[in-house]
This record gives structure tokens, C-alpha cells and sequence, in this order.
């Protein structure tokens, strides 16, 4: 995948439809909605998922620093770890 916004300074606590909307929507959005439903983490857990992240020193503009993947995407799958066991 190439860069997400060159250029531009990242956020840390941020989710990537904070920082840089367009590339969520780019990158993410429409990739959550092909989620098999039985792949998919309920709501409740995700938004839990997505706290967590938001409160961790490993986020940077919605990319985890500890595995590199967009936190929104992957928090969506119901069988995805955190690298660090935060969720
Ligand atoms: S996946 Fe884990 S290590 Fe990465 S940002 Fe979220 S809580 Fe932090």
C-alpha cells in the first residue's frame, strides 16, 4: 500500500478518520463494509477496541506502531489481537 498522506505530520492518538479523512475513506471504509458478517467484531467491542487504541502510546494516526495495520480495520475482525494484549 503506498503512503498515507506524505508529507504530512501524524497524530498520535488519533484514529486515521480524524487525522486524515479522505484516507479513511480511501483505505478503510469501504473495506469494513466487506467484512463477512461472521468475521466481524460486534459494535460494542469495536468502539472498545478503537478506545483503547485511542489511549495508546502505540497509536499513530490510526496506524498501530506495534504491527504497522490500521487499527480501524483491524479491530473490526472479531479474531484480531492487539500485538501488545491490550484488547
Ligand atoms: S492495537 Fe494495541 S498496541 Fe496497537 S495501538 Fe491498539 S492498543 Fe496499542
Amino acid at each position: 500500500m503506498e503512503s498515507l498522506s506524505p508529507g504530512l505530520p501524524g497524530c498520535k492518538k488519533c484514529l486515521l478518520r480524524e487525522a486524515f479523512p479522505a484516507d479513511y475513506e480511501k483505505y478503510v471504509a469501504g473495506l469494513l463494509t466487506r467484512i463477512p458478517p461472521g468475521e466481524k467484531a460486534p459494535e460494542p467491542l469495536y468502539a472498545q477496541r478503537l478506545e483503547t487504541c485511542r489511549s495508546c502510546g502505540q497509536l499513530s494516526s490510526g496506524t498501530c506502531m506495534g504491527c504497522g495495520c490500521l487499527v480501524e480495520l483491524k479491530a473490526a475482525y472479531k479474531k484480531e489481537k492487539c500485538p501488545y494484549r491490550n484488547w
